[in-house]
């Protein structure tokens, strides 16, 4: 096992990553830029190095700066988190190439799930269904619309290297495509230093169904299971819940078990997720993978019993997985509300500011990850999620009951939050049914 572990992030999770290592006897190094500086987590690290002012491409986006921090503090490898270098082919090199290991995977197997014409070849490869639509990146204009006669429109125009919901155009006629497919990839050329672009059939209506995988250094690799996070705004996840709601079990198993092949064939080790869309007859597409732990982990972590980051480290050293897929099994039901610093009263206007009054729900299987404590600050300059309230109970109904529960024992002042969201949304019937897709809530907010 490590010694010492340098963890290149803030807030919650970079507290969770603080508890698993303490779990497993390892020292941390927790680095932060002066936005964060009395964040109360930095005490509960061993170390704590600033590396540069509030704007994190500055501090936590600057490669040479968290390497440096690396080795003043001489660890053996860094956890990069979600978010920020987590997902940076680059940054995994430069840990490689200073001999510190990055925990997540290599820059090559990173690379070949990252890009995603490059994911859905691998996928199809790997029998992991994905939308119709070109083979690899599309040439021209002509091409373009090749395809979408033979798939259909709708189509949706994505830039292979796109992510966080840029860079993707929904075209329903030819004349739109044809003058969509340029500027696409010019936009794709400014925005990702990739002009790669390729289309697929675009899904009106589908639910959110993604399939969490963990794979070792010795070509292991398993599922646990899926969540379904449907209750999205603007691409963003509100509510996640595993397992996904009214999902026929015998689908999904072979989904995951084809996830969990497209690691093992990807040479991946460490923590991934792969995301499909759900059509109403229960057909998967994939979408993309994620090269990381995921902000909704803790529900997967709760049905099966296996702590996802501690996991995430012990393979990063080399340690096989301790179980195999059949030893995985799902108990109960698990649901996690982000609580966010916005007002969703105002638009969800960020709420940054001080915060006085922080009362957290607790009691029987009620979870609450966050870095928040009461006198805490939140700073404008990062992402507006403060904490992850997450319940676990043995069928659906009481999970949103004892959510429901926990939320209205939730106090926070003056800083406005989603908690009053989350209250309206555990009382809704076509919630509490189960199957929402993915436009609902924008439609239930208009
Ligand atoms: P990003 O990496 O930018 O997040 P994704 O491929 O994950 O891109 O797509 C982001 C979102 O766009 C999805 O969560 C989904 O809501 C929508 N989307 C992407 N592809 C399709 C598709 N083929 N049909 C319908 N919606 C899609």
């Amino acid at each position: 096992m490590f010694k010492r572990v340098l963890i290149a992030n803030r807030g919650e999770i970079a507290l969770r990553i603080i508890r698993a290592c303490k779990e497993l006897g390892v020292e941390t190094v927790c680095v932060y830029s002066t936005a964060d500086k009395d964040a109360p987590y930095l005490r509960m690290a061993d170390r704590a190095i600033c590396i540069g002012p509030g704007p994190a491409r500055e501090s936590y986006l600057n490669i040479s700066r968290v390497i440096s921090a690396a080795e003043i503090a001489d660890v053996d490898a860094i956890h990069p988190g979600y978010g920020f270098l987590s997902e940076r082919p680059d940054f995994s090199e430069a840990c490689r190439d200073c001999k510190i290991e990055f925990i997540g995977p290599s820059p090559e197997a990173m690379g070949k799930l990252g890009d995603k014409v490059a994911c859905k070849n691998t996928a199809k490869a790997n029998k992991v269904p994905v939308f119709p639509g070109s083979d690899g990146a599309i040439e021209d204009e002509e091409e373009a619309v090749a395809v979408a006669i033979k798939i259909g429109y709708p189509v949706i125009i994505k830039a292979s290297a796109g992510g966080g919901g840029r860079g993707m155009r929904v075209c329903r006629n030819e004349a739109t495509l044809r003058s969509s497919i340029k500027a696409a990839q010019q936009e794709a050329q400014a925005a990702f230093g990739n002009g790669a672009v390729f289309i697929e059939k675009f899904l009106e209506h589908a639910r959110h169904v993604e399939v969490q995988c963990l794979g070792d250094k010795h070509g292991n690799a398993v599922h646990l299971f899926e969540r379904d996070c449907s209750m999205q705004r603007r691409h963003q996840k509100v509510i996640e819940e595993a397992p996904g709601p009214s999902i026929d079990r015998r689908k999904l198993e072979k989904v995951a078990e084809g996830a969990a092949r497209l690691l093992k064939a990807s040479n991946y080790a460490g923590a991934a997720t792969v995301e499909f869309l759900m059509d109403d007859h229960q057909n998967f597409y994939m979408l993309e993978v994620n090269t990381r732990v995921q902000v909704e982990h803790p529900v997967t972590e709760l049905i099966t019993g296996v702590d996802i980051v501690k996991m995430s480290i012990v393979i990063a050293a080399g340690e096989p997985l301790p179980f195999r897929q059949k030893d995985i099994a799902i108990r109960g039901h698990a649901m996690e509300c982000r609580i966010n610093a916005e007002d969703p009263a105002q638009g969800f206007r960020p709420s940054p500011g001080r915060i006085t009054t922080w009362e957290v729900p607790g009691g029987p299987g009620v979870r609450m990850d966050t870095h928040v404590v009461p006198g805490y600050s939140v700073p404008p300059n990062y992402d507006s999620m403060i904490g992850k309230l997450i319940v676990h109970a043995d069928t659906r109904e009481q999970c949103l009951d004892r959510m429901s529960r926990a939320l209205d024992e939730f106090r926070v002042d003056p800083i406005k939050t989603t908690i009053p969201l989350h209250r309206r949304l555990m009382q809704n019937s076509d919630f509490r049914k189960g199957g929402v897709d993915i436009h609902y809530l924008e439609r239930l907010l208009k």
